[in-house]
């Protein structure tokens, strides 16, 4: 039987370069080898209190991004997490058996209510059970993410097997993060921070369906430093643009500008300007791809209709058992 692998991505807007990275090129091929279940992350997104309009348009959006990228309906389970109602069914069996203490430790909740004091509501402090809510539903073995959903997979486990505990059985498998590279994947933004977010404004993203000019002026203004002493270490924000190299550029491009780098001699106009060709490159087709799809709403309706109805089976399945070893069932 094939392994069960499921992922979601958040529809905040478009598609970046880290979403693409971290997580969707792992689909393409998981579509073939996998029984697979990609979703649109709906109810996660509310924690932001997007306008209904705002977020009926990005889930359009990100749906036609999934589509336009190669994901095949046919193949996999497309689906908008919100369609799926079990998932929230499924998010509260899970919350009663989730403690305050392991919440509020969890790196990306103290990120966000250090970074959003005026908005720390509870959905941010269950994340991680909503999450693994997503993954259990399907009883989910394998989870592209990025490296940033390592510590939340983590928490997904310890639910999956709090939930085998008390009730004695062995219900859920163990989900573990997983990229076909070895490691998971940190993409680094262009404003000089960690990794690449919507969270850190429109200059820090790489768009999948960027437009050239835009995409030219984000990497010429991307942050490096004043230059460096021959042999000194790289500043984060430049080992940022070196990371970003590393995903569209050929291996001797890099290097050059490596040894430019150790010799002191590096000019970080000319890096950015390569970087900005290689990148314009890979973007390009990607594009006109998104831009192509965009249109097709009656085929994208149908696309969510059909992906909706696939993951409630396995879902209402899920759930049907869920409940019984509860002891809902009569
Ligand atoms: P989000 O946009 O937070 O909903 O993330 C959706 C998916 O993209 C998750 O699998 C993340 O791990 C991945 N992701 C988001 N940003 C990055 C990044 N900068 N580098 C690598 N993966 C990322």
């Amino acid at each position: 039987m094939k392994e069960t692998v499921v992922s979601g991505i958040r529809p905040t807007g478009k598609l970046h370069l880290g979403n693409y990275f971290g997580a969707y090129k792992n689909f393409l091929r998981l579509q073939e080898e996998t029984n697979a279940y990609f979703f649109i992350a709906d109810y996660h997104s509310l924690t932001t209190h997007p306008t209904p309009g705002d977020l009926k348009s990005s889930v359009r959006r990100v749906l036609a991004e999934y589509i336009a990228l190669g994901l095949d309906p046919e193949k996999c389970t497309v689906y908008i997490q919100s369609d799926v109602p079990e998932t929230a069914e499924l998010y509260l069996f899970l919350n009663m058996n989730a403690y305050l203490g392991e919440l509020e430790r969890v790196t990306s909740f103290k990120e966000k209510a250090r970074t959003q004091p005026n908005n720390i509501n509870a959905g941010l402090l269950t994340y991680p059970v909503l999450m693994a809510a997503d993954i259990l539903l399907h009883r989910g073995v394998k989870v592209p993410v990025g490296k940033d959903q390592e510590q939340h997979l983590e928490m997904s486990r310890t639910f999956a097997n709090r939930f085998n505990r008390l009730y004695n059985v062995e219900y859920f498998p163990e989900p573990t993060a997983f990229n076909f590279g070895t490691e998971l994947v940190k993409v680094p933004g262009l404003t000089g921070g960690g990794k690449m977010s919507k969270s850190a404004g429109e200059a820090d993203s790489i768009y999948l369906d960027e437009e050239a000019s835009v995409l030219k002026k984000k990497i010429m203004r991307a942050v490096s430093d004043s230059g460096n002493e021959p042999g000194a270490p790289k500043s984060q924000p430049v080992q940022n643009l070196f990371d970003l190299m590393n995903l569209v550029c050929a291996p001797e491009v890099i290097a050059s500008f490596e040894a430019d780098h150790k010799a002191g001699s590096i000019r970080y106009g000319d890096l950015k300007k390569q970087l900005a060709e290689d990148m314009e490159t890979f973007i390009a087709p990607l594009r006109d791809r998104i831009q192509a799809t965009l249109g097709d709403s009656k085929r994208l309706d149908e696309i969510a209709a059909y992906g909706a109805e696939k993951a409630r089976l396995s879902a209402q399945k899920t759930l049907r058992e869920v409940r019984e070893i509860i002891g809902f069932s009569r």
